[in-house]
């Protein structure tokens, strides 16, 4: 016999270590896999064949379906996080200074010059490049 409350701290162990990724999985197909079913046919329409050029590829764009993160966001609260860094609560977060922004942090996902792009505090969501939060790292 299972024990209940084991099975959901296991259940709730699983999906603390998928985090941010579980919302993947829809996209992935994955869903859905029990192995007895069949391939699903492709959804997309194949694409029409592009004339060749002698363009060099172009950088991976940044993932710009992210949803905005919202400022009253727990997390985003926790952290101060603003969308504008001029609206930063200064008293509560004195290490913010005017030169800090989320386009000059380490841990935004812009691939070049995005207003809005990733984060990987905010998994799933994309925060402002002229935003800040306490996690601030400065970029390299
Ligand atoms: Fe912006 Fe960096 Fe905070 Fe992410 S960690 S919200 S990029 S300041």
């Amino acid at each position: 016999m299972s024990n209940p409350t084991r099975s959901l701290a296991a259940r709730r162990r699983f999906l603390k270590l998928l985090g941010g990724s579980a919302a993947l999985l829809p996209l992935a197909g994955i869903h859905g896999c029990s192995g007895d079913e069949p391939a699903a046919p492709s959804r997309s329409t194949p694409a029409p064949a592009a004339p060749a050029t002698d363009a060099a590829p172009k950088a991976p764009a940044a993932d710009v379906s992210l949803a905005r993160l919202n400022e009253d966001d727990a997390t985003a609260r926790a952290l101060g996080y603003r969308h504008d860094a001029g609206q930063v609560d200064t008293a509560r977060f004195p290490q913010f200074t005017a030169e800090q922004f989320c386009h000059n942090c380490a841990l935004f996902q812009a691939s070049g010059g995005e207003e809005w792009a990733g984060c990987t505090i905010f998994p799933g969501r994309s925060v402002n490049a002229n935003g800040w939060c306490s996690a601030w790292v400065k970029k390299a």
